[in-house]
């Protein structure tokens, strides 16, 4: 390490030259932490010293400008903390003296960044970047998180859930936004078929471009010239949209076919039942920025009967698993689309929970 840092930094900054003092004097010794009220952990090391951290709730997207940056630093540096990145995206102030925290809450406040998303509340909604600097995308995550965000605002500040929840949104079925291990998840997808233009097969790795496809949907055909082009099965395809980034005589994700679908019950982490994808619920949900009410007032009737009937830290997943699917559909008000039967193709993991087979 010294000798790298010797050629120029050349390499990863080193994490312990950033820690703040408090973590150094505690590194690998918390015992303990707790959610002291939305917005603020307190975590208890074996020698007693407690760390006093504020959690802030970003905009979608990780966007933030430099002055936004500097100043969220500068609070930062007057109060003595220092700054981490969790891994939903949200930022923290580390290490905050007690006597600080009302001032730094305040003025993190006054600049536009409250303070919340721990605990039992919303957590901080992620998105992947979406049209910002993406071509892949069907929708444009950042504002649909926007949307849900302003909707469910309340819900991160203050502790209304019987546990966490997280929401994620990606902008294609590519899952950057990691919105298939979210509580609720919502996708873009583009719901034509691609076309194949043959007069630009010369654009085109074939071969290459029939590997691509996930479901096989795309074979080969001789032209009566002789020259080859490729066919593609309506039936098959899944409009993932590879094939379209392979072959540039391959048209996909024309305006107007994008549209949002929704699941239920994903899961990142090994804790409790461990991690899990999450199951589509909703379909060919509409794009109707900028309050995609057709997205909102789903996940608002999802949380509501999460809230109204969960058991004390029950996960989404878990609730649903306990209460089965007849009821989540009944109580969401969501037509059970077709797409959501699974086929038995996942039959021992879904049986408990399928909606034809329950106990
Ligand atoms: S999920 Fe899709 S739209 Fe979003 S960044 Fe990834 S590839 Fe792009
Ligand atoms: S969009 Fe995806 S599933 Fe459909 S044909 Fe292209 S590669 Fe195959």
């Amino acid at each position: 390490m010294e000798r790298i840092q010797r050629l120029g930094g050349v390499g990863y900054p080193r994490p312990d030259a950033v820690l703040p003092e408090v973590l150094q004097r505690n590194y690998g010794r918390w015992t303990r932490h707790e959610v002291v009220r939305p917005g603020v952990l307190k975590h208890v090391s074996d020698s007693g010293e407690a760390c006093l951290t504020v959690r802030l709730l970003m905009p979608m997207g990780k966007r933030l400008s430099t002055r936004s940056l500097l100043e969220i630093a500068e609070i930062a540096e007057r109060v003595g903390a220092g700054l981490r990145v969790t891994s939903r995206r949200a930022i923290e102030l580390v290490g905050v003296p007690e006597h600080e925290l009302e001032p730094a809450i305040g003025a993190l406040r006054t600049i536009g960044f409250p303070a919340g998303g721990t605990g039992r509340t919303l957590h901080q909604i992620v998105t992947c970047t979406g049209f910002t600097h993406c071509q892949q995308a069907a929708l444009d995550g950042p504002s649909v998180a926007h949307a849900l965000g302003n909707a469910l605002f309340q819900d991160a500040v203050e502790e209304r859930y019987p546990t966490k929840l997280t929401i994620s949104v990606s902008g294609c079925p590519n899952q950057c936004g990691q919105a298939n291990t979210a509580d609720i998840g919502v996708v873009g997808i583009y719901e034509d078929v691609p076309v194949v233009h043959d007069d630009l097969m010369d654009q085109c790795d074939a071969p290459l471009t029939v590997r691509t496809c996930p479901t096989h949907a795309i074979r080969v055909e001789r032209l009566e010239n002789n020259r080859q082009t490729v066919r593609i099965a309506a039936e098959r395809c899944v409009h993932c949209g590879s094939c379209a980034l392979q072959c540039g005589a391959i048209e996909f994700g024309r305006p107007g076919t994008g549209r949002a679908v929704m699941s239920v019950g994903g899961k990142g982490s090994n804790t409790g039942c461990g991690p899990a994808l999450g199951r589509v619920v909703a379909v060919h949900v509409p794009l109707s920025p900028p309050f995609y009410r057709e997205i909102v007032d789903p996940v608002r009737r999802i949380i509501d009967a999460w809230v109204c009937t969960a058991g004390e830290r029950e996960r989404v997943r878990d609730w649903i698993a306990r209460v089965g699917w007849e009821k989540f559909y009944q109580w969401t008000k969501l037509a059970m689309p077709r797409e959501a039967l699974d086929g038995f193709r996942q039959h021992h993991t879904m049986l408990r929970s399928d909606v034809r087979f329950r106990w």
